[in-house]
């Protein structure tokens, strides 16, 4: 066997960050490298990451969020260029991008349809000019079913969307809805990739916690969410789904517990066939990014609750920036198992992949 190829960090003598780890292939190494100190190429050349928490504005949503008094920073100022700009600065060739809350649920019905389909046009446009640089997760028109199956027909079939992106409520409603059972169904039957956005409930505005309600909502919609489609039955039912959580699962790992003793002890989940590890399976076969949670505590308990084939690098883009999730996560694991955050898990969930 041929020795390793030796590659010389300006910045560090680290051995380490001279020897490229076996199983890492080029793009990882040029990624450890990044994390063990020395400056990220200024450019797509030698990024390997797959950010699959990455915000855009497609101008047709924005129009219909200025319409209705909803827009703000920096949701109105983005553009395709600061996409590519942090994405550079941060080692990642390819961001899954999504439009973030409200989507267009504050819409009827056909405007909403209209406003996704535009949106998703404009995604797949936008991947197409950049190529290798953006994958689309599609934006549905929720919680209207009827407009939520075309378009995950149109965007899946015709666009060739990489998954689509679901809020993880709408009106109160949360994924395991029955009112939400045939896009479930859907999905399940095309095997899709489902990424989840929280969103803020309109149960839990102007709490007098003293903190935005976002700081604390988002987090807790998500395991509302997860729960939902657990005990609903929907998460075995549909288990071809292939769903991803942001921000880590938002609070379920601290509830795993009292999931798996008091939950599951109640007559009707024990008559549906709940037992003592059943949410620990369901909670297993989810993926969970690691957007605003590049961190050792909410890593440490994710880590804990789920293999490491199950973490996905998600940043949260423009509201954290890339770097930032990049620096977290180097003080947490080691280069193989960043490489499998960064790009591997990804590319396993998805393997069209762009780059
Ligand atoms: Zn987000």
């Amino acid at each position: 066997m041929s020795p390793a190829p030796a590659y010389r960090c300006a910045c560090t003598a680290s051995p380490l960050a001279q020897t490229q780890p076996p199983g890492l292939g080029r793009r990882g190494f040029l990624g450890a490298l990044a994390l063990a100190g020395c400056a990220t190429p200024p450019s797509a050349e030698g990024a390997w990451r797959v950010d699959v928490h990455h915000h855009i504005s497609p101008p047709a949503w924005v129009a219909a969020l200025k319409k209705s008094k909803l827009d703000s920073p920096p949701v109105n100022d983005w553009t395709p260029q600061r996409s590519l700009d942090d994405m550079d600065r941060a080692g990642v060739r390819t961001a899954l991008t999504s439009p973030t809350l409200p989507a267009v649920g504050f819409l009827p019905a056909a405007e909403a349809a209209a406003v996704a389909r535009a949106a998703n046009e404009y995604a797949r446009s936008l991947a197409q000019r950049h190529p290798g640089r953006f994958g689309c997760f599609a934006l549905l028109p929720m919680p209207h079913v009827d407009a939520t199956l075309a378009e995950i027909g149109y965007a899946l079939d015709v666009l060739k969307c990489d998954g689509v992106a679901l809020m993880t409520s709408y009106d109160g409603k949360f994924l395991g809805d029955p009112a939400f059972a045939p896009v479930m169904d859907e999905l399940h039957r095309r095997k899709a990739t489902a990424y989840t956005h929280p969103n803020e409930p309109a149960c839990c505005r102007n709490l007098s916690t003293g903190v935005p309600s976002v700081i604390i909502e988002y987090g807790t919609d998500t395991t509302r969410s997860i729960a939902s489609l657990i005990f609903s039955g929907t998460a075995s039912r549909c288990r071809d789904i292939q769903f991803i959580f942001s921000h880590a699962g938002g609070t379920v790992t601290a509830l795993t517990e009292r999931f798996n003793t008091q939950a599951v002890a109640l007559p009707q989940f024990k008559a549906a066939g709940f037992g003592a590890d059943s949410v620990n399976a369901a909670l297993r076969q989810f993926h969970y990014d690691t957007a605003q949670t590049a961190n050792p505590i909410a890593m440490g308990a994710l880590r804990a609750m789920v293999p490491l084939s199950q973490i996905v690098f998600g940043t949260d883009y423009p509201y954290r920036s890339a770097l930032e999730h990049v620096r977290g996560l180097a003080s947490i694991f080691s280069p193989a198992e960043l490489a499998q955050i960064g790009r591997g898990n990804a590319q396993r969930l998805m393997p069209g992949l762009p780059g």
